[in-house]
């Protein structure tokens, strides 16, 4: 009896083992290349705001700030590293060279099928116009706009959802509920974005998949 029971406590064990490393959060890295000139407070509470939304979803994000004059020399690290994203912030006469859409806020660039995807891209002054617009604060817009598209890398195409973060397009009230860090992630999306941060990371320096 005493046996069985040992067995059965090492078998319980066993499998919360197994549950607790599935659900454990996961680590990204995430290059920010600002070239619309955000003060850099600002900058940081924008990457706070997408910090959070990515944290109640199980992902830890690690920011670099990698344009000059402020160019970490970590920033030139792991780029081989498909756990580390790269994020653009454009002004308005460059974004509108890499997308047709007039109401788009950022793009993601989607890899092949089985590839990682890795680079994306958000629009200042349409994230600043929007959110005046529906007379919110610009910088947790702009941390959402990112995060959206961080959901866009990790979750591959045709990742729109009926709602949440990744609701394309935004309507007044997500915009709204961002502003009040309400808008997150569907849990089967964020469970499935934590599976492709573990499969990045077992792939690490497959950067020929790209
Ligand atoms: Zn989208």
């Amino acid at each position: 009896m005493t046996l069985l029971r040992s067995k059965i406590g090492l078998l319980l064990a066993c499998l919360c083992g197994t549950a607790d490393a599935k659900d454990s959060p996961v680590e990204i890295t995430i290059d920010v290349y600002d070239y619309s000139g955000i003060k850099s407070d600002a900058l940081l509470n924008a990457q706070g705001s997408a910090g959070e939304i990515l944290r109640r979803a199980g992902i830890d994000a690690k920011w670099r700030t990698c344009l000059e004059p402020a160019r970490p020399a970590s920033c030139d690290s792991g780029v081989d590293d498909v756990t580390h994203l790269v994020v653009k912030i454009l002004p308005e006469p460059m974004f509108r060279k890499i997308t047709t859409s007039r109401d788009q806020l950022g793009m993601s660039v989607t890899g092949r099928p089985g590839g990682f995807a890795l680079d994306a891209y958000v629009c200042l002054e349409r994230v600043m116009n929007q959110a005046t617009l529906a007379k919110t604060s610009w910088t947790p817009l702009l941390g959402a706009t990112i995060t959206h598209e961080v959901g866009h890398l990790l979750l591959g195409d045709n990742s729109h959802f009926a709602n949440g973060i990744m609701r394309g397009p935004w309507g007044l009230r997500e915009i709204k509920e961002i502003g009040v860090r309400r808008l997150d992630f569907a849990p089967q999306q964020a469970e499935k974005m934590r599976a492709e941060v573990r499969r990045r990371v077992l792939n690490r320096t497959a950067s020929f998949l790209r």
